[in-house]
């Protein structure tokens, strides 16, 4: 599902330059529920954000779910990233002026409208999501918040799940319900690339690798 091939990306300003990853070999087999952990600034979200075609690799190969990221025009990312990968961040990111329904409605990038609104009430009844569906953001818990962020990733069916320390700002009890639902997407096929620095959220995971300074260690 991901094939990561001598993958380095440097972040280069006037004064300084840092490898964020360097020569990095990766590969995670679709249905795969893969852990990357390390310490801050270790390179972690890179990866994701390469993994997620949010960002392009310095050198290297990428392919995500067949397809090569380098070789893709702009619109074919964009579509790419919308119709195929689910995101997960830490701050949740959710819109705070639309309520709960419009915030997972909105990335829906198929159909009709009304396609789109019976999906996403069918995903927050399953997240028990439903009585908040016309609350704000600003209403709900940080659990629950998470909830809804993974269920707008969710909305398009995508083959990969892509979460950026999602427990990161959550209670060990939320965390665990949040963990779940990755599991749960999982478990029906789905594949999972986690980021996280919890060693109890990794364990929902089947493997875990290590990053250390931008390589991944062992
Ligand atoms: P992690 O998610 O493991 O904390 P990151 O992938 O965010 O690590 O960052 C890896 C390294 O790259 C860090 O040293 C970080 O400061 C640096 N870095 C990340 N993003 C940028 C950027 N946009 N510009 C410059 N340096 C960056
Ligand atoms: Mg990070």
């Amino acid at each position: 599902m991901i094939h990561f091939q001598n993958i380095t990306k440097t972040y280069r300003d006037s004064r300084s330059s840092i490898d964020a990853l360097k020569d990095v070999d990766l590969d995670v087999e679709k249905g795969e529920f893969l852990a990357v952990r390390g310490p801050s600034g270790c390179g972690k979200s890179t990866l994701l954000m390469i993994s997620g075609a949010l960002c392009r690799p310095t050198s290297g190969i990428v392919q995500v779910a067949g397809e090569d990221l380098a070789s893709m025009s702009v619109a074919h990312r964009a579509r790419f990233r919308a119709q195929r990968i689910g995101f997960v961040f830490q701050m949740f990111h959710l819109l705070p002026y639309l309520n709960i329904l419009d915030n997972v409605t909105y990335a829906a990038s198929f159909g009709r409208h009304s396609e789109a609104r019976i999906r996403a009430l069918e995903l927050l009844e399953e997240f028990k999501l439903d009585a908040r569906a016309h609350h704000r953001p600003a209403d709900l818990s940080a659990g629950e918040r998470q909830r809804v962020a993974v269920a707008r990733a969710l909305i398009n069916r995508p083959e990969l799940l892509l979460a950026d320390e999602p427990t990161g700002n959550l209670d060990p009890e939320s965390a665990d319900t949040v963990l779940q639902l990755l599991s749960d997407f999982h478990a029906s096929g789905g594949t999972v690339l986690l980021v996280t620095h919890d060693e109890a959220a990794a364990q929902y995971a089947q493997r875990t690798l290590r990053l250390r300074n931008g390589t991944i260690e062992g």
